[in-house]
């Protein structure tokens, strides 16, 4: 039997050779809206750019195959590839997602819940009384993210697929955080992966676009028609660029892990520390799900500081190489206070509830130099100090 190349090496040749015009080894970016028709009634493969694109197809067959999907629709944002999967949802369904969910998902599925076009609950997916609790209804969708933002906690996905066929539901897993050269939800059960590309897989912080991978080619099928019906679909350019960032995925997710384990051993050792949060420490409570279903344990992590906000403002304002934005993923590390920034839409009840606080400080670890990087946060703790 030929051998199947790895999910590396698919990515990094998406589309190489494709070219039958010229023989172009990349392929080319196709920005045409529409294609002539061979004769009347004789469209060929391509007709309209919203429906399908040479250029943003082969974006999806790399993430389909890099997912161990039967197919995937590439969208304009993160959040259209979200609204893309609420479409498998009639009136009366039910959504559960998780308590700590992103919150522009949190968002989405509130507002449409509150008008009547589905119904949602949300739960703590890593308590198991919960989990129980939500085994008593049909549901129709079990949203996951794993690991969580930003306290970076891990879902156990089998336990996701147990809760999904007991209730009947289809199993979307948010894989934002990992991207597919660190987990592959479709191998742990899921049937739908949703991305936000914007992150890792562009990499380089200067497209937002998102996309959808469906384990079986049916659902697909139907995502792909609603993505076309409702004009979600991303545009050449953004899936030109976002191909030339997914080549790079794997090499660029070992240095933003390198970086992050480097950080966190830092951070571990100084007294001003309270607590860190990444799954790669043997004493974080999610390790060993971790160990079992991710090759990696990314290059996300978030930190508590003794002296409460007034050290993590010092903190953030002392770092020269973090940029302090929101996002993450991409090759720049940033800093992010989930508290006055991302997770302001949860209100202060919210955030506490969900274990955000006020001294909690989000670190994306980029692939610049590990010694700089670790410089940079020696430094800004030294000023968390006072
Ligand atoms: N899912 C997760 C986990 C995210 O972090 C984000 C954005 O931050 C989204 C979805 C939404 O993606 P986008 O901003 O590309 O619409």
């Amino acid at each position: 039997m030929a051998r199947k190349n790895t999910e590396e090496t698919a990515g990094v040749r998406a589309g190489v050779h494709s070219d039958e015009q010229y023989g172009a080894v990349m392929p080319p970016l196709v920005l045409s809206t529409n294609y002539t028709f061979a004769g009347v009634g004789e469209p060929r493969q391509y007709d309209y750019t919203r429906t399908a694109n040479p250029t943003r197809d082969i974006l999806a067959a790399a993430l389909a195959s890099m997912e161990g999907g039967a197919g995937a629709t590439v969208t304009a944002s993160g959040m259209a590839a979200i609204t893309l999967v609420c479409q498998c949802l009639n009136p009366g369904d039910l959504v559960i997602a998780p308590a700590d969910c992103y919150g522009g998902t949190f968002r989405l599925l509130s507002r449409l819940s509150a008008r009547g076009l589905f119904r949602v609950r949300f739960i703590d997916q890593a308590d198991r009384a919960a989990i129980k609790a939500a085994r008593s209804e049909k549901a129709r969708l079990l949203w996951v993210e794993t690991p969580t933002n930003p306290l970076l906690r891990i879902i156990d996905l089998q336990a996701m697929r147990s809760l999904a066929d007991s209730v009947g539901a289809l199993l979307v897993v948010d894989n934002t955080f990992l991207s597919p050269a660190l987990q592959r939800p479709i191998a742990h059960g899921a049937d739908l992966v949703v991305h936000s590309t914007t992150k890792y897989i562009n990499g380089h912080s200067d497209v937002v676009a998102g996309a959808v991978v469906a384990r079986e080619a049916g659902l697909h099928a139907e995502l792909a028609a609603w993505a076309n019906a409702l004009g979600l679909t991303g545009s050449p350019f953004d899936s030109f660029l976002t191909m030339r960032g997914l080549r790079t995925l794997f090499v660029r997710m070992r240095q933003h892990e390198a970086n992050a384990r480097a950080i966190v051993d830092t951070l571990t050792s100084c007294a001003e520390v309270t607590r860190v949060h990444y799954p790669g420490l043997a004493r974080h409570p999610g390790h060993e799900i971790a160990r079992r279903q991710q090759s990696g344990f990314g290059g996300m992590l978030s930190f508590e500081l003794a002296g409460g906000e007034p050290a993590a403002r010092r903190f953030l304002e002392a770092l020269e190489l973090f940029s302090l934005a929101e996002s993450l993923g991409g090759v720049e590390s940033l800093a992010c206070h989930p508290a006055t920034m991302t997770h302001v839409p949860l209100g202060p009840e919210g955030r506490r509830a969900a274990g955000i606080g006020d001294s909690l400080v989000r670190l994306s670890a980029g692939i610049e130099s590990t010694d700089d990087l670790v410089a940079d946060v020696v430094r800004a703790l030294a000023a968390a100090r006072g």
